[in-house]
């Protein structure tokens, strides 16, 4: 392993100087008047970053299965349903969680490379005119698949089938990389953490939660405690926490928030689309296809990408890390051992992409596979230099 070499896996990212530093601090006493103003920039930064003017933010000393937890726990009771779709292994875990808390959950089981059915999920809503269903949970982006489902279109569906179900969206790894629009998309609980957009350490779990949302709380019967948003706004409204919240991270998402702001949203969504318009240009030039069935549904934060039939795609994982000092992701589940994985998201640049390229290319030559030297990092060349545009992290 290479402390100097970026990491590929998408989550956790690889962190900018500046968010390190932004985590360093000594110890700041959270009951003191120092602690409310970097808690309410970090919330209003994570606000602004997923486009909302109203959305309640919660962060918890967590990750981001505790923002799922946050989502389900303080909205809904036992014995609901909620509607889902389980396409990878992130969406597979968000609907154990709700069975493990005693939902009943109502899903399809689409093949893995495929994104959120909303026609589907449309006559589910249509047909449940006893308004059953109390959410239903979209995986904005499938980091198992590389898979982005069209949010906007579930709040279609939800629309068209005059439903009150709430949607909650796990944007884990999307917010921070891919244009994310919790207003525009009528979302009404939002989850993520600290480790992929943001460029932070693992650490915090994020909810943010509509005002419908933060009305079902009121009735909803599922026991909680530590995720427990009501406590969590008591504390906020006296500027803290109802425990000892992690300073330091808090400070560095105040930074990340700020760095993405400096930068511009459109631009930070521009160059996660530039970047992975060049990945995706060296998986073809390599004759290997993603695991995303079709172009619309192409991850701008991580790609998957299929290996030959009989070919077992873990060895590039282990290859690259022990050889290269190099880290991709590995499959899982339904495609453990069929994909691997290159994560772009958080900070990179075409830069460092292309040696990201490079290593994946020669790991998969020291394999044996049918791939000439270059042909993937000069794709991703061509499509960088018509691409190319400043980068406002050149400091970095
Ligand atoms: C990483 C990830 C999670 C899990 O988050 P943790 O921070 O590891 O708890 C959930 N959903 C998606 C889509 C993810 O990428």
């Amino acid at each position: 392993m290479s402390l100097q070499n970026p990491v590929f896996i998408p989550g956790p990212t690889n962190m900018p100087e500046s968010l390190r530093r932004a985590c360093d601090l000594p110890t700041i006493d959270h009951r003191s008047d120092a602690f409310p103003g970097i808690l309410s920039a970090a919330r209003m930064g994570v606000r602004d970053v997923i486009r909302s003017k109203t959305a309640e933010v919660f962060i918890f000393p967590s990750t981001g299965t505790g923002g799922w937890e946050t989502a389900i726990a303080n909205t809904l009771s036992p014995g609901d349903t909620v509607l889902a779709v389980r396409n990878g292994m992130f969406s597979h875990k968000w609907i154990d969680m709700c069975q493990r808390f005693g939902l009943s959950v109502e899903f399809a089981n689409v093949p893995w490379g495929e994104g959120f059915p909303s026609d589907w999920a449309e006559e589910q809503l249509a047909a449940d005119t006893n308004h059953r269903i109390k959410a239903v949970l979209v995986t904005h982006n499938e980091t198992a698949t590389g898979v982005t489902s069209d949010v906007s279109a579930v709040r279609r569906a939800l629309n068209a089938a005059d439903h009150p179900a709430l949607l909650f969206v796990d944007g884990v790894s999307s917010i921070g990389s891919m244009d994310f629009r919790f207003d525009d998309w009528g979302v009404d609980v939002a989850v993520t953490g600290s480790q992929k957009g943001f460029m932070l350490p693992a650490g915090l779990g994020i909810a943010a939660f509509s005002a419908k949302a933060l009305t079902a709380t009121e009735t909803a019967g599922l026991p909680r405690t530590y995720f427990d948003i009501r406590d969590m706004r008591t504390g906020y409204e006296a500027g803290g926490y109802p425990y000892t919240p992690s300073v330091g991270m808090l400070n560095g998402l105040k930074e990340a928030c700020a760095m993405l702001k400096a930068e511009g949203l459109d631009a930070v969504f521009a160059r996660h689309q530039r970047i992975a318009d060049g990945v995706r240009a060296a998986v073809h030039a390599w004759g290997l296809e993603p695991c995303a069935m079709r172009p619309e549904l192409y991850s701008n934060s991580v790609t998957a990408i299929r290996t030959p039939d009989g070919f077992d795609a873990t060895k590039i994982v282990s290859h690259a890390q022990s050889v290269y000092g190099v880290s991709f992701g590995g499959g899982l589940g339904d495609v453990a051992g069929k994909v691997f994985r290159i994560g772009h998201l958080g900070s990179l640049t075409d830069v460092m992409a292309l040696s990201g390229i490079a290593t994946a290319e020669m790991t998969m030559v020291d394999l044996g596979l049918d791939i000439t030297l270059g042909s993937g990092v000069a794709a991703a060349q061509e499509s960088y230099r018509n691409s190319a545009a400043p980068l406002a992290m050149a400091a970095e």
